[in-house]
């Protein structure tokens, strides 16, 4: 859930604003001191800010060029005066918007969505798409650890994941019990190739629909396991 602070000294408006920010989804904190405001803005995790412009203590102008030093959340910055708005702009200080007061709570929604979807986009393009290992019905996250069949996650023990990576991942590659126990549990090796047999039974009861008559796994007898592709 996106969070939003909203440092507001005018009580009943950041109230209101707070209100009909929950109402569309968003966890929403209020400040009503521009320096405790200014302190949490930059030492929490807020997904976007809303400042009003003329606070005691610290101004919104001020608020905004010290979150910018330190931060790319989004800005909305708040007035009372249209004519603050060219001073906003001409500041440079990098606030990503503007609204004057009176303004319709619907239009601050709007306003706040575009912004988080905006912002999203930027972080999302910028972080390292995760690892995935695709076959068939099947869907492995290397890099967050999770398994889907078909649509629906399943639990996997951190080795019952490691041999189904390590198969899926070298597929129509045919591997003895004693290759994979070698892989997988490596020197911490306590027990045998029988573990082997063990976890590829729990994990077939994962992914196969049928497990006499496996899709995924097939035991090529006297030999090991492969992973059809
Ligand atoms: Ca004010």
């Amino acid at each position: 859930m996106s969070k939003v602070l909203i440092i507001e000294d005018e009580v009943a408006i950041a109230e209101l604003e707070k209100d009909y920010l929950e109402l569309s989804g968003f966890e929403v904190e209020t400040e009503n001191d521009g320096m405790v405001g200014l302190k949490r803005a930059l030492s929490e995790d807020f997904d976007m800010f809303i400042l009003d412009l003329m606070l005691p203590g610290v101004d919104g102008f001020e608020i905004c060029r010290r979150i910018r030093e330190e931060k790319n959340t989004p800005v909305l910055m708040v007035s009372a005066k249209k004519d603050d708005i060219d001073k906003i702009r001409g500041l440079g200080l990098g606030a990503d918007d503007y609204i004057t007061k009176p303004f319709s709570p619907s239009e601050l929604v709007a306003r706040v969505k575009a912004h988080l979807a905006r912002y999203e986009r930027l972080i999302g393009s910028n972080m390292p798409e995760n690892d995935v290992i695709e076959i068939r019905g099947i869907r492995i996250d290397k890099t967050a650890r999770r398994v889907w069949i078909n649509g629906e996650e399943k639990q996997f023990t951190t080795k019952e994941f490691d041999l189904l990576t390590f198969l899926a991942q070298n597929p129509n590659h045919v591997f003895t019990k004693e290759e994979l126990f070698r892989e997988i549990w490596d020197m911490e090796s306590i027990g045998d190739i029988a573990t082997v047999t063990v976890h590829i039974k729990k994990i077939r009861e994962k992914v196969e629909m049928n497990t006499n008559k496996p899709q995924y796994i097939e035991t090529i007898w006297g030999v090991g396991y492969r992973f059809r592709l």
